[in-house]
């Protein structure tokens, strides 16, 4: 018996919510779930997976917004999904804070995976940015690229970046996660 959790981690702008190139969301009324999201998590849900969500908000770290914004922006991103995410977390740097918790750098996930000691060889990062594919394989998970945002750019400008799977929505997603998942079965 494993008593480990399997678990995906996402990205938030772009990945699960749209994203407005070159702007900053910190207004809860604009959080929009790609259409797709939903019935791909829910199915995810099933399958057994637990879901955290980890997020590159630099926009504290430029003064744009506060921390007390981008919780009100998860409260409404939680009440969208049907299903229930274990823990957001987020770096509120700004890139020149040099800091270990701004993607890819691995720290917020590392502390997610010891408090819920995660099985990292069952797990996905999945998100739209070289930063997202980058962190899952410092973890030692496999990287879903997708490409509803950042992803297509992304994979032109750094030919060297090698995402275990690349999705145009989240529902081919979750249908590579379950497919990679049944092999440990
Ligand atoms: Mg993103
Ligand atoms: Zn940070």
């Amino acid at each position: 018996m494993q008593n480990k959790i399997k678990a995906v981690f996402f990205d938030r702008d772009g990945t699960l919510i749209h994203e407005k190139p070159g702007t900053y969301l910190s207004d809860p009324d604009k959080v929009k779930l790609y259409a797709p999201v939903p019935a791909a998590l829910t199915k995810l849900h099933k399958a057994g997976f637990v879901f955290f969500i980890v997020s590159n908000q630099s926009g504290i770290g430029r003064g744009y917004f506060t921390e007390k914004e981008v919780n009100a922006v998860h409260a409404r991103l939680q009440k969208l999904l049907p299903v229930p995410v274990q823990e957001i977390v987020f770096c509120p740097h700004s890139p020149d804070q040099k800091c270990a918790c701004r993607k890819p750098g691995t720290l917020l996930g590392e502390r997610l995976i010891k408090k819920y000691d995660i099985d990292v060889s069952r797990s996905f990062m999945v998100g739209d940015k070289k930063a997202d594919v980058l962190f899952g394989h410092g973890l030692g998970l496999k990287s879903v690229l997708m490409t509803t945002a950042n992803g297509k750019n992304h994979l032109k400008k750094y030919p060297d970046l090698k995402p275990d799977f690349v999705a145009k929505d989240m529902l081919c997603a979750a249908r590579y996660i379950i497919k990679e998942d049944k092999k440990h079965a």
